[in-house]
């Protein structure tokens, strides 16, 4: 499993051309109709008002952005966790 760390002050961050949101932009690169929250413990099982989160790789080199989907809960916490979804860069 890969471990990441959420990235705050990125909400700023427009996605790219041809995108409504960073979600859309995930969906599309993944190739999913539906997303599920990346966090092992979330309980929100719906997928509706995910966001498409800003990542970081924790424990790696890789200092690139990714984007993997959160539940708003998700999307405000800290720490770092071992995500359940694919990561798309943000660089895709
Ligand atoms: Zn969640």
């Amino acid at each position: 499993m890969v471990k990441v760390k959420n990235l705050n002050e990125t909400s700023d961050n427009p996605p790219p051309s041809g995108y409504s949101s960073w979600i859309e932009y995930w969906k599309t690169k993944t190739g999913k109709k539906l997303a599920i929250c990346a966090h092992p413990h979330c309980n929100d099982v719906t997928g509706t008002n995910l966001v498409g989160a800003h990542v970081k790789k924790v424990g790696s080199n890789d200092n690139s952005w990714y984007i993997i989907p959160l539940c708003p809960e998700h999307n405000m916490i800290n720490n770092e966790f071992d995500i359940m979804e694919e990561l798309v860069s943000v660089n895709a």
